[in-house]
């Protein structure tokens, strides 16, 4: 969400006359946009403006969930900061760097009642595959997280404005989009939710691959499950958070939900899509973590096998009601129990992109490869592929859906050739 957030800020600074710069060195404007999910997202941020200092005279700003959490604080111990600014209010930029100076500091972190959405030109696209913010902030208030405060209240786009924005950027070459949201599967901007919308953007001609991220299982309906399906456009993937495989933990995080529900969407998912490929995010040594609540979370994913998955040690954020608790979990035993969740989640994403050695896979072209002769794209099941090509193939195939013929697998990608190219004939395929 930072990476489109920052995406909307270049565009509508373009319109002021803006250009982007490779490097800071030189820049008239520097814009810091943060992150404050974990870690020490705020001690990171001084320092880069301590950093930035021996860049005296250009106009510095703080974006983000830091300058949300913090505030005036940054104008306080930053003495070159020029405008502290909340996610929400990401459209008031060109009028606040007007307003701004350092003899003029401004910090707004205000959730304005006009939402930002009906002020930010609509997204310009890059490429074929693009991010479509769709709904932001959360109402679940989850022990760890802090994203309520920062992002603040549930807030979804009007089903209108979003099929615009998209058939916009089909029109300008995208064939994929992303649908965004802190609880995208929250969406409420049509009758039928997110289920409805999906049908709705399976329509607009061109448009070849729906994928949406990050859904929360306690807004899992049967509807959105039947999309996946229904819908050939929509990716046979999802991440859906699950945090830790011990009910008991799961109540303490005020999860909502628990593992047998979880796991009663895994199977309705797969009876239905039976491919589909499942991610997952993990936090392990959340406060009253025992080893029995950490050994049901490796159970788990011995039952389900996440074909990739994020994971996490707990990291206190201020203000949320876990990070006050009486009973946090030792950091050597986060960093062991991590180990071991990594080295299981790592051996079945490994399995998971084996199996697809020798077979074809439709692949959307969308980027040159970090190699000479080699482009590289995803696949329905969002793998990253590196294809070798020759030469002159290169500009022919961005924005291509392409048969891959997958020769080998990495951990985080696969790789393989062009299927028309080894002289393979491209099976039917889905995508
Ligand atoms: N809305 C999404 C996730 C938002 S934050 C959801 O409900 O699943 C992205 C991920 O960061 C979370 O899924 C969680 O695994 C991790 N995370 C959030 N707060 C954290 C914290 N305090 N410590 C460690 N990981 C955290
Ligand atoms: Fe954070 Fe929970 Fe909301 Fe996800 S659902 S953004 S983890 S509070």
């Amino acid at each position: 969400m930072n990476v489109y957030d920052s995406e909307r800020m270049v565009d509508i600074l373009a319109s002021e006359g803006y250009e982007s710069a490779d490097e800071p060195d030189g820049a008239d404007l520097i814009i810091l946009n943060t992150c404050h999910v974990r870690e020490r997202a705020t001690e990171k941020v001084y320092s880069e403006l301590g950093r930035l200092r021996r860049l005296g005279s250009a106009k510095i700003v703080v974006a983000g969930c830091v300058a949300q959490a913090e505030g005036d604080e940054i104008l306080r111990r930053a003495p070159n900061v020029d405008l502290v600014l909340g996610p929400q209010t990401t459209h008031r930029l060109p009028l606040l760097l007007r307003q701004s100076s350092r003899l003029n500091r401004i910090a707004d972190t205000e959730f304005p009642i006009e939402t930002k959405f009906d002020s930010l030109p609509t997204p310009t696209a890059g490429g074929s595959s693009a991010f479509l913010t769709i709904q932001e902030g959360c109402d679940k208030f989850c022990s760890f997280c802090v994203v309520p405060y920062t992002r603040g209240a549930e807030y979804s786009r009007p089903a209108e404005k979003v099929l615009d924005d998209a058939s916009g950027m089909v029109d300008q070459g995208v064939r994929e989009i992303t649908l965004l949201g802190q609880n995208v599967n929250a969406y409420n901007g049509c009758a039928g939710g997110l289920a409805e919308l999906i049908r709705s953007l399976d329509k607009i001609e061109g448009l070849d691959r729906i994928r949406f991220t990050t859904s929360h299982p306690k807004d899992v309906t049967e509807d959105l499950i039947r999309v996946y399906g229904e819908v050939e456009s929509l990716m046979p993937y999802l991440h859906l958070p699950v945090q830790s495989g011990s009910d008991r933990i799961l109540h303490r995080m005020n999860r909502k939900h628990n593992i047998e529900e979880y796991e009663g969407i895994i199977r309705r998912l797969r009876s239905v899509r039976p491919d589909i490929a499942l991610s997952s995010d993990f936090i392990v040594g959340h406060p009253g973590e025992e080893d029995e609540d950490f050994e049901k979370t490796l159970a788990l994913v011995r039952r389900i096998r996440f074909a990739q998955a994020y994971s996490f040690k707990y990291s206190p954020r201020p203000g949320t009601p876990a990070a006050s608790s009486a009973d946090h979990v030792t950091e050597p035993l986060k960093a062991e129990r991590i180990l071991r969740l990594q080295e299981l989640l790592n051996l079945h994403q490994v399995n998971f992109n084996e199996q697809f050695i020798g077979s074809h896979l439709p692949v959307l072209i969308d980027r040159p490869g970090r190699k000479e002769r080699q482009v590289a794209g995803r696949t329905p099941y969002n793998q990253a592929v590196h294809v070798a090509i020759s030469e002159r193939d290169e500009s022919a195939l961005m924005g291509k859906i392409v048969s891959v013929f997958i020769e080998a697998s990495k951990p985080n990608s696969l790789s393989g050739v062009l299927a028309s190219q080894a002289g393979l004939e491209p099976p039917e395929h889905r995508a």
